[in-house]
């Protein structure tokens, strides 16, 4: 999608696998107030009492040797499920000074999502938002909208509907004391962008720094980058590709299973101009891209091993889900969830 100067990428999936994050405040009296951490380099999930001993300087529970910075605390975590998605990702306007960027993204998320909901005159348990880094983008986040109900009203998939994401970038400016009339606040005000919910997040509001950006949202015009393809590859393309017969073997399973066959096989993921991986099988999801590693008895060496977990936590650390399959019984569990 582009406005003037601005580029960004506006995408939607249709039943979406997420796991519903939210940032503890919505459950007041929930058993564990802390909520739960994230580990951001081996995305594993941790009670508020398992993070000192992940990231233990001797002794590290985490494969990844994580540390401190790289647990995301205060997370709630709700349920997995399919859900409409769209996802909105957007480079920092030239404007903005980097030390800003989360100030910029938070506010953005916050006005988008309350735009939305005027625009489709929702309540705010219906559409829920929260922000993730970008996949395969160091530093940019994604913001995640999603319909709350699984096989929800589907209102989220008309956004990709020009007319109705320029009313949606209108609202959001009605919202932020865009009338005339309207004083407006310094910053962010319970009129504007806070709300109970998202308390945590007050203190990063700044309406100034998403002004332009939805200005030149207004006259945006969506361009179709990709169709949604979840069809597939196609076998015999995959067969042909595939570097040993284990990964073959699961590749049988998969399509004889009845699950979308992977988009691509030995697909070379690249952080900038840096090959960083060649995951065995290629999912490219909007929400999330998922990268599986087949992995047979040579990645049973010690070196190999600490390469592949490496190579690994960077993808992660980049955005991409990583899945490992050592045995083709494995394939119906996970595949399910991709
Ligand atoms: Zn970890
Ligand atoms: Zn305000």
């Amino acid at each position: 999608m582009e406005g003037d100067g601005v580029e960004a990428r506006v995408t939607y999936e249709g039943s979406a696998n997420i796991i519903l994050v939210n940032s503890g405040l919505r459950d007041a009296d929930d058993d564990d107030p802390d909520g739960f951490a994230l580990c951001m380099e081996c995305n594993r999930w941790l009670t508020s009492d398992q993070i000192e001993s992940h990231t233990d300087e001797d002794d590290s529970e985490c494969y990844a040797n994580a540390s401190e910075e790289a647990i995301k605390r205060d997370i709630e975590l709700f349920s997995e499920g399919q859900h409409d998605t769209v996802t909105l990702t957007s480079p920092l306007p030239a404007d903005i000074e980097p030390q800003r960027a989360e100030e910029f993204d938070r506010t953005l998320k916050e006005t988008v999502y309350q735009g939305i909901l005027v625009a489709f005159d929702l309540e705010e348990e219906e559409i829920d938002t929260f922000v993730k880094p970008a996949t395969g983008e160091h530093g940019q986040v994604t913001i995640v909208f999603y319909e709350t109900s699984e096989g929800g009203a589907g209102v989220l998939h008309s956004l990709m509907d020009e007319a109705r994401f320029r009313q949606v970038a209108r609202e959001t400016q009605t919202v932020l004391h865009g009338d005339p009339d309207d004083e407006g606040c310094e910053r962010a005000c319970y009129e504007c962008l806070m709300s109970f919910y998202n308390q945590s997040e007050h203190e990063l509001f700044d309406r100034a720094l998403v002004e332009t950006w939805l200005e030149s949202m207004e006259t945006a015009a969506l361009t179709e980058i990709a169709s949604e393809n979840h069809e597939g590859g196609d076998f015999d393309e995959l067969l042909e590709a595939c570097d040993s017969n284990f990964e073959r073997t699961v590749l049988h399973v998969i399509r004889d299973e009845g699950f979308t066959l992977p988009d691509e096989a030995q697909h070379v993921i690249y952080d900038g101009d840096e090959p960083v991986a060649k995951p065995d099988f290629f999912y490219d999801r909007a929400g999330t891209a998922v990268a599986v590693f087949v992995d047979g008895p040579a990645h049973e060496k010690d070196y190999v091993k600490e390469d592949d977990e490496r190579k690994r936590s960077r993808l992660k650390r980049m955005g991409y889900r990583v899945i490992s399959v050592t045995d083709e019984s494995q394939v119906p569990k996970i595949w399910e969830t991709i």
